[in-house]
């Protein structure tokens, strides 16, 4: 086979061709049990029927129209988004299509709202090593981690690193006359589902407020319910005990569900930083996507359904710690956002999964963040059942 793909992606040996809940079929007709939802993207698994219905009715509708003009199925989807964020202090929103756009959404507004203020010169970001904010040149320059920096600069200006959880590095590094913002994930995906502790997030946030440094949170694969809260950061308190209130916050990823989309949400303080003109982009807000995130806000947003994600992650972490597994060093994060740190590299194990399926007998499909960690992103509908037969086989594998 002619393979016309750039070579961009490490690819595991196959090809899928249906979905049904938790389940993927190949052109082969073999199964596998999704433990990954395309990367915390089909956080209500594959062809959800409620989903899959709302896209319909929506294409035969209208698929697009352009910015210019308002359409109702987005100005409701917007609503409601900013609605489910209000705990986090969200108050208005633009409307992108991926996490990468919203990431570059959210640097646009800190450094206006910082020009505005202050005057050219503050324009830096700070955030962490690790990190992943997305692929652009300049999300890529927002990103933490070395091996993203290789041949493509020169990358944009005015960011830098600091390594989280060290309280005194933040507070040297949120220098008011250069800081305009701090961009964090409250639980970092790609670098190994790191969640931050409470004392680093209580401190940023204190230390952003007294320097008037937007506390951006990237909640790109950790929010939308994922860690059991609608954002992950809503975990977190100041110290008094009141609930944490962001300045910006980023979404995408399991926005709609597997349409894409991405939103840039902002508080107060910044609400009104954009004016017209200043921002723009041609898919933000589509039709499609805002049909598909109605279904997913008005399921996700259900505390229940929330608890639900929190008691699955739970069952998870138990029954892996009661296998007391040779392999395994580690099992941690938050809802159904887990990261298994193993003895062994986790390339092969992912493989090994894969190459299970066959004969009536399931694959298991898993991810890696490093090397060594495994990364476990169920969809939140998965059952009690699924979650056992999908542990079986991961125990099976790690078994050799
Ligand atoms: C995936 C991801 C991004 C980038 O999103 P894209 O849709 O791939 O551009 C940014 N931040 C975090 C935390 C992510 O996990």
């Amino acid at each position: 086979m002619i393979d016309v793909f750039m070579n961009t992606y490490h690819r595991l040996p196959v090809t899928f061709a249906k979905g049904e809940g938790t389940w993927l079929f190949d052109i082969n007709g073999k199964k596998y049990l999704d433990f990954s939802s395309g990367i915390a993207v089909n956080c209500l698994g594959h062809a959800y029927p409620p989903l899959v219905r709302a896209i319909a009715e929506q294409a035969a509708k209208f698929s697009h129209v352009c910015n210019y003009y308002q359409s109702d199925v987005s100005a409701a989807f917007a609503e409601k988004l900013v609605e489910a964020c209000a705990a986090g202090g969200m108050k208005k929103l633009f409307l992108a299509n991926s996490g990468a756009e919203a990431n570059e959404g959210a640097c646009k507004i800190a450094r206006k709202y910082s020009l505005k203020k202050y005057g050219p010169g503050r324009h830096r970001i700070v955030s962490l090593r690790g990190s992943f904010h997305g692929r652009t040149i300049t999300t890529l320059s927002a990103t933490g981690q070395e091996k993203f920096h290789r041949d493509f600069g020169p990358f944009t200006e005015g960011f830098s690193f600091i390594p989280g959880g060290d309280i005194e590095a933040l507070d040297k590094a949120l220098d008011q006359s250069a800081v305009a913002g701090l961009l964090i994930e409250a639980v970092q995906g790609e670098s190994g589902i790191i969640p931050q502790t409470q004392e680093y997030i209580e401190a940023a946030a204190r230390l952003c407020a007294e320097r008037d440094i937007l506390l951006m949170f990237d909640e790109i694969q950790c929010g939308m319910g994922r860690t059991g809260t609608f954002l992950a950061f809503e975990q977190y308190r100041l110290a008094d005990g009141r609930p944490l209130k962001a300045d910006i916050v980023t979404l995408a990823k399991g926005l709609c569900g597997g349409v894409p989309a991405g939103a840039v949400l902002a508080g107060e303080k910044v609400m009104d930083v954009f004016e017209s003109g200043d921002h723009g982009s041609t898919f933000g807000g589509n039709p499609l996507a805002a049909a598909a995130g109605l279904v997913i806000l008005k399921t996700v947003s259900d505390p229940a359904f929330l608890r639900e994600i929190s008691q699955k992650g739970e069952r998870i972490i138990s029954t892996i710690k009661s296998w007391n597994h040779a392999k395994i060093e580690n099992i941690r994060g938050r809802g159904l956002m887990l990261g298994i740190d193993i003895k062994a590299d986790a390339w092969p194990i992912l493989e090994a999964a894969i190459n299970r399926a066959g004969s009536g007998r399931p694959g298991l499909l898993l991810l890696s963040a490093g090397p060594k960690t495994l990364r476990l992103l169920p969809p939140y509908t998965i059952s009690g059942a699924e979650i056992d037969e999908g542990l079986h086989i991961l125990k099976d594998i790690l078994n050799g």
